[in-house]
């Protein structure tokens, strides 16, 4: 059983010598990804909550690969764009399985998502406006849905990823019962959803299950006020992992319990949606020294990875462990790394030690599963890395490297603007 994997895989646990070989092969910057580990991760989690449906939010990491290996290992997928959905069911996804949470969605989504269930009745549509619902009615759409509340409680590493108490997502916990009394008229309303916030670990459980248990009781009172019984509780995701090397895992038994604590008096099956947790320590990125430079006040090293490669550290302030896996044993000294882009916020750490880097040595950043290469992108008109996935020691490239002309396909000029095409 793969339910025993060990709760946190640190950078330093990666084959050092095998992370240098993909390097050479593959070229960098690289993400390399453990299938293996994608799976004992879903495992445990599943495990731990074994009366639970659990999903895997497709947002953290949405590749091919990582969806093909969760459908097989049994989970089901939940979506928050048209684009998510379709991949999930390029990858293998019944569509009569899969949730869609749509936050102020566009048209197109909708259209999708309205046409995928006329043929899926198992599909299951999440909103969390007024809106929303009304413009799925103007659709035809009466299928399956769910609401999405807002328990006014965030938690998690970020301001901007505590869902919770942005007004942007979900339906105010006060006007849920009479919201729910009307969607039933023109829906199959089987659920209640929330999704509160993002990294969490042990310190913010309290906060965490809170938010949670006030989810549970906007459920049991819409339930009991509208006369509704629901098939499903969906408190979202928001499972941490550790960055930094210091710090514990989460110790999924003890969230189990804490979660079965604040569930308790629900009537209906508990839904998670674990993203982050599922992918996070699964991949890890390759990136080569280019430039060592002293200065007076400290020592630069320069990476081709970047910003456009991993913008976790630019966008949230995160922390990603860095290791030099050329050479592990040098004695480590305080650098800073950074890319090539030309914005003061292209670094991924600042005066941390690190076994001294030199030019051409190969670095790996670790915990970049999560929303990782998801965000990657062409800042400076890089093309976007490779990514090789490792499953049962075999390495595969499961994304090949963007090229210059990859960058360039989609745009034209005004006055040679023939054949590109209409949107698809
Ligand atoms: C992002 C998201 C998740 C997953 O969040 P993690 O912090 O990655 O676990 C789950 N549900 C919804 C609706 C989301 O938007």
């Amino acid at each position: 059983m793969t339910a025993d994997s060990p709760p946190v895989r640190r950078l330093a646990d990666w084959d050092q010598n095998r992370l240098r070989t993909l390097a050479e092969t593959h070229g960098t910057p690289l993400y390399v990804l453990d299938l293996d580990r994608v799976r004992e991760n879903y495992e445990r989690f599943a495990a731990a909550f074994p009366d639970a449906h659990v999903m895997y939010a497709a947002k953290a990491h949405t590749g091919r690969a990582v969806l093909a290996t969760l459908l097989d290992s049994g989970a089901d997928i939940e979506c928050a764009a048209r684009g998510e959905l379709r991949r999930a069911i390029a990858a293998g996804a019944d569509p009569n399985t899969l949730q869609y949470t749509a936050v102020n969605p566009p048209a197109q989504d909708l259209d999708f998502a309205v046409e995928l269930g006329a043929e899926n009745p198992g599909l299951t549509i999440t909103a969390g406006a007024r809106d929303t619902f009304d413009r799925l009615e103007d659709r035809g759409y009466d299928g399956r849905v769910a609401i999405r509340v807002n328990p006014g409680i965030g938690t998690g590493h970020h301001e901007k990823v505590a869902t919770g108490k942005d007004a942007k997502f979900g339906i105010h916990a006060r006007e849920v019962p009479a919201v729910a009394a009307e969607v039933a008229r023109s829906f199959d309303l089987v659920g209640i959803h929330a999704h509160v916030g993002s990294g969490v670990l042990t310190g913010d459980l309290d906060d965490h299950c809170r938010a949670i248990a006030t989810v549970a009781d906007i459920a049991g009172e819409t339930a009991a006020t509208a006369g509704l019984s629901f098939e499903f509780v969906d408190v979202g995701g928001g499972f941490g992992v550790p960055y930094r090397e210091d710090v514990e895992p989460l110790d999924l038994d003890v969230v189990a319990d804490r979660v079965r604590e604040a569930t308790a008096d629900l009537d209906a099956r508990l839904s998670l949606e674990p993203g982050r947790y599922v992918v996070a320590d699964a991949e890890c990125i390759l990136t080569r020294v280019n430039t060592v430079k002293e200065t007076p006040t400290s020592t630069v090293v320069g990476v081709d990875a970047s910003l456009a490669t991993l913008i976790r550290p630019a966008m949230f302030d995160s922390y990603h462990p860095i290791r030099n896996v050329t050479e592990p044993g040098r004695e480590n000294e305080p650098v800073s790394v950074g890319g090539p882009c030309c914005t003061s916020a292209d670094v991924f750490c600042t005066d941390r030690p690190i076994a001294r880097p030199g030019r051409g040595d190969i670095l790996a950043i670790g915990n970049a599963g999560a929303y990782g290469y998801e965000l990657a992108n062409q800042f400076h008109s890089q093309p976007r890395p490779a990514e090789v996935a490792i499953e049962d020691s075999e390495a595969t490239v499961v994304r090949r490297r963007e090229t210059l002309e990859d960058v360039m396909r989609v745009e034209s000029t005004p006055t040679d603007a023939t054949g590109l095409g209409d949107e698809p």
